[in-house]
């Protein structure tokens, strides 16, 4: 007789806690992230911002993602005006 997996954060079965989702309902989503990487070549900031974006998209494809590149000069105004604050 096979033995029926039973979830160890509700107790039911067919799934484990890592899939429940009675505790992916109960997980709050508060959280953020912010990643800042200088001196970066052009075509190192592509290759971060791809990366950026594939683990994103495996880990979390659920969640609001974005990002920004541009020059180091630049950045700080285009982070203010992606937050909505007047730059300047
Ligand atoms: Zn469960």
């Amino acid at each position: 007789m096979a033995k029926e997996r039973i979830c160890s954060y509700c107790g039911g079965s067919g799934h484990d806690a890592r899939n429940c989702p009675s505790k992916k309902a109960n997980t709050p989503k508060d959280k953020s992230v912010w990643y800042k990487v200088d001196n970066l070549t052009d075509e190192q900031a592509d290759k971060m911002t791809s990366g950026f974006m594939n683990l994103k998209r495996k880990i979390a494809p659920d969640a609001h993602g974005a990002y920004l590149k541009g020059d180091k000069k630049s950045l700080p105004g285009m982070i203010a005006k992606a937050l909505g604050r007047k730059d300047d």
